[in-house]
């Protein structure tokens, strides 16, 4: 007697990473309120060696929160 049909077949459910990773950025660049593409402004503050980032929305006027980066 043989059964070598035996093994139950393996469901490998994984997501493309790379389609994850598209969507983090368009999430970045576009307006979570109304799709918008984002316009980024950047502000040099020399007294603290700082670009402080803001992006806002065309669209509806949304000011998301501004990024600060310290420059050495
Ligand atoms: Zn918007």
């Amino acid at each position: 007697m043989r059964s070598a049909q035996n093994h139950s077949p393996v469901v490998v459910n994984e997501k493309d990473p790379q389609q994850k990773q598209t969507s983090a950025v368009k999430k970045l660049e576009q307006c979570p309120f109304c799709d918008s593409k984002l316009l980024f402004t950047h502000d040099l503050n020399l007294s603290y060696l700082q670009v402080v980032e803001t992006s806002r929305c065309p669209g509806c006027g949304v000011t998301m929160r501004p990024k600060t980066f310290t420059l050495h």
